[in-house]
């Protein structure tokens, strides 16, 4: 549709000018670019203006089209008019009235209130302004109607509402048998409306006018971008009609039958419409097309193949060597790695599972493959006690079978040279160690395997560096690249497994190894602790030995004062007053490497019986004679730190405990919460409850988090539309990659206007 000559985009040097005199001054040859439709600067909008234009454009809205994408937070039910009867404290009701009496009241502070006394024909209430808008009290002369809208208190007995919204009706007569239906009002009144988040200065009403007039006017000029099939498939409604729903409900369906109306309204409130679910399918649809395009890319790259020229093979040896038997999904993911290894493009895995599950000993045995080939592979965990830990265990486990080296910042200068020339010699070996591996002469003649330990410790960029390292030119002078495997203790949820890790596919130990005991958890408050303090000095008496972590009050305090003085004092009072017949380590962010380390390592040997450590201290130490972890003021912790923390009890054969002090009140949220860790071990499951109190904040970092496109979609609410639209964008992928049917042009011609920006954003390896 044509846009008038007003929503014509013209100069911008007209900033303080209206848009009507600008049509005047301007000439069409002079003018910018025409822009039209949905494209129309937002300020050029009935009722925006410079002004209003200039706060919208500050939030990234800057045409229609953003502005018809600003999304409701909620909604308000305006559908129904009470009578002041009916007016219950606390609720925010719509009532039609009529003015008896108005004046402005002095209060006790000097300054005054504007106070209407108005009646819907049967009883009265009073509407009260502590900031009345100027010239609002003309409006209000005996007589005058008008619909109020806010929540109601009740004032010695008597409904009120305070700062109410007018709406003034010209129909609305005081016995309350009429709505208005004249114009914007309708944006108002009679039916569910919109509820938008604030913008500096912008009161809802005026949005929500601003929003009517945009509906109205270019609605119908947004252009279907999915393809029809898909929308057909789940019966989903055509864009312009959705976007129309989402802000203003269509009023007759909150008027039918008193149970459509509610059920209605309880869509609206969920976001469970047919409108609301074709935008949260639209953003995931988008989204994954992207995420499994560039997956596809990838996987179009070229890598050494591994596995057939005895790597295969060597991986039996290995594995039959092993103390243990492998669990089933141990195995499975070792077959997976395989599979990857064998095609000629790069691997890029994620295996999960929760600590001690034994995804470490799963990677060396890919890399086993890969030495067995001639090849070199890298092992980066996030510290050096981690490091060490790895190298003594591939040791441990493999002996000579596997060749390994260790690269941390405590290497000595002369080491370091011999494993450099052995790097650069082409040595068959696995390089273990931290960020030292990063470094620029730490060069590998034929690395072909990439591990990392604990991934979310790693930036995108950290993981790119180690990548380039085994860039390389390929047989046909098209570059060859490293494969990838990614060890991560925190059990992901699927929903972002599948948009944040999207480009990464997924192996998941679930099972732990054999003769592992699960894990007994209980939440101890009052005079409980007590008790739980008996039942650790059983445990220890016993020669087990016990953890006892206190959380950071804040990030910033991890460097300060206070939190290291109640860590030591804790320790103290620990030592003095509970266990002085044994003795009580300490070990805090402020040590030194080496000073944690050898804490550690005391520790290991049983020096101490008790460890108290902050949460700085790293995760994934091994000391299976450990066997009772305490977290105190666990209601400050996410479920699924918690859970990491307690795996590092439950290692051996013994039965382990953990204990969650919390002096959270019962029946409190966080109660709630800890219990989940009383009722299971599994990992994923406790992340999916995370996930559903703490939001994706906790497994990507905030700023990860943040940049997932999402306006409308919900991980957690709508998960099942992100499963159909990962099958949907699968199916787009087989059959149309490149999008070239007439059917999806109008999806292509979305993405190439938007998705590149997108696309940059997913990237997370
Ligand atoms: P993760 O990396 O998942 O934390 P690890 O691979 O470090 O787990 O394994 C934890 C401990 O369990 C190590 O001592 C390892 O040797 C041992 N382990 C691994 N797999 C098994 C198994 N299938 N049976 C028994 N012990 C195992
Ligand atoms: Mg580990």
């Amino acid at each position: 549709m044509p846009p008038k000559a007003k929503s014509v985009t013209t100069s911008s040097a007209s900033a303080t000018s209206k848009p009507k005199a600008v049509k005047k001054t301007s000439t069409p040859a002079s003018a910018s670019p025409r822009v039209s439709g949905v494209q129309t600067e937002v300020q050029f909008v009935k009722g925006v203006g410079p002004r209003l234009g200039a706060i919208f454009n500050s939030r990234g809205i800057r045409t229609v089209r953003d502005l018809l994408f600003f999304f409701p937070r909620a909604y308000e039910d305006r559908s129904r008019l009470l009578k002041i009867s009916d007016l219950k404290e606390g609720e925010t009701a719509t009532v039609s009235l009529m003015v008896q009496s108005s004046r402005l009241i002095p209060t006790r502070t000097g300054r005054t209130f504007f106070d209407v006394r108005a009646t819907d024909g049967v009883g009265s209430m009073n509407l009260k302004w502590f900031y009345l808008p100027r010239g609002m009290e003309k409006r209000f002369s005996i007589g005058a109607q008008f619909l109020a809208t806010g929540a109601v208190k009740l004032y010695q007995g008597r409904p009120e509402i305070v700062h109410p919204e007018i709406t003034w009706g010209s129909q609305a007569a005081a016995t309350g048998a009429a709505l208005p239906t004249e114009g914007s009002d309708q944006a108002h009144v009679g039916r569910v409306v919109p509820v938008y988040s604030e913008l500096e200065g912008i009161p809802s009403r005026t949005f929500r006018n601003v929003l009517w007039e945009a509906v109205e006017k270019y609605g119908r000029d947004l252009q279907e971008d999915l393809p029809t099939r898909f929308l057909g498939r789940h019966a989903l409604p055509p864009l312009p009609q959705s976007v129309r729903e989402i802000h203003f409900p269509p009023p007759e369906r909150t008027s039918g039958s008193k149970e459509t109306a509610a059920a209605e309204i309880t869509a609206l409130m969920e976001f469970a419409t047919p409108a609301h679910s074709r935008l949260i399918y639209d953003e995931f649809l988008k989204f994954e097309f992207l995420v499994l395009k560039q997956r596809l890319q990838m996987e179009r790259k070229h890598a050494p193949v591994i596995g057939l020229e005895g790597g295969a093979k060597a991986v039996e040896d290995l594995r039959s060597s092993l103390p243990f038997e492998l669990t089933g999904d141990q195995v499975n993911a070792v077959n997976e790695i395989l599979g990857d290894l064998r095609q000629p493009h790069p691997m890029n895995r994620l295996i999960q599972g929760d600590v001690g599950s034994g995804k470490t000993a799963v990677s060396f045995l890919a890399a086993g493959a890969v030495l067995a080939e001639g090849g070199q592979a890298t092992l980066m965990a996030p510290t050096e006690i981690l490091a060490e830990q790895h190298h003594l265990g591939a040791q441990r486990l493999f002996g000579g079978r596997l060749k390994t080296a260790l690269l941390t910042g405590k290497t000595s200068n002369a080491e370091r040279k011999k494993i450099l020339e052995r790097l650069a010699a082409g040595e068959p070996l696995l390089l273990i160690g931290t960020h030292a591996l990063i470094e620029d002469d730490v060069r590998f003649a034929a690395l072909r395997l990439i591990l990392i330990d604990e991934q979310q410790r790693f930036g995108v960029e950290q993981r790119r560096k180690l990548r380039e390292k085994g860039v390389v030119p390929g047989p046909r002078g098209e570059k060859s690249h490293p494969h990838t495997l990614v060890l991560s203790a925190t059990p992901i949820p699927r929903t972002l497994a599948l948009t944040a890790y999207g480009d990464l596919t997924v192996s998941i130990i679930k099972q732990m190894p054999k003769g592992r005991q699960p894990i007994i958890t209980k939440v101890i408050r009052g005079d409980a602790r007590a008790h739980a303090y008996e039942r650790i000095r059983q445990e220890i008496r016993e020669g087990h030995q016990a953890y006892f972590i206190f959380p950071l009050v804040n990030e910033s305090e991890a460097e300060g004062f206070t939190h290291l003085k109640s860590a030591v004092e804790e320790a103290q009072l620990l030592q003095r007053e509970v266990f002085p017949e044994f003795k009580v380590a300490l070990l805090h962010g402020q040590l030194k490497a080496d000073e944690k380390a050898a804490v550690m390592e005391a520790f290991k040997r049983n020096e101490y019986q008790v460890l108290v450590s902050t949460t700085v201290v790293e995760v994934g130490v091994d000391v299976p004679n450990a066997t009772v972890m305490v977290i105190e003021h666990s209601e400050r912790f996410g479920l699924s730190q918690l859970h990491q923390l307690r795996g590092r009890v439950g290692r051996g054969s013994a039965q382990s405990y953990c204990f969650l002090f919390t002096h959270a009140k019962p029946g409190q949220n966080t109660e709630a919460r800890l219990e989940v860790l009383e009722k299971t071990n599994d990992g994923f499951q406790i992340a999916e409850a995370d996930l559903a109190i703490r939001g994706p904040g906790d497994f990507l970092g905030t700023q990860q988090a943040g940049a997932l496109p999402f306006k409308m979609a919900d991980l957690v609410r709508d998960r099942d539309w992100l499963l159909k639209a990962r099958d949907d964008a699968q199916e787009l992928l087989r059959e149309d990659p490149e999008l070239q049917k007439a059917e999806n042009s109008s999806f292509r011609a979305y993405l190439e206007r938007e998705g590149t920006l997108q696309a940059e954003r997913l990237k997370t390896s």
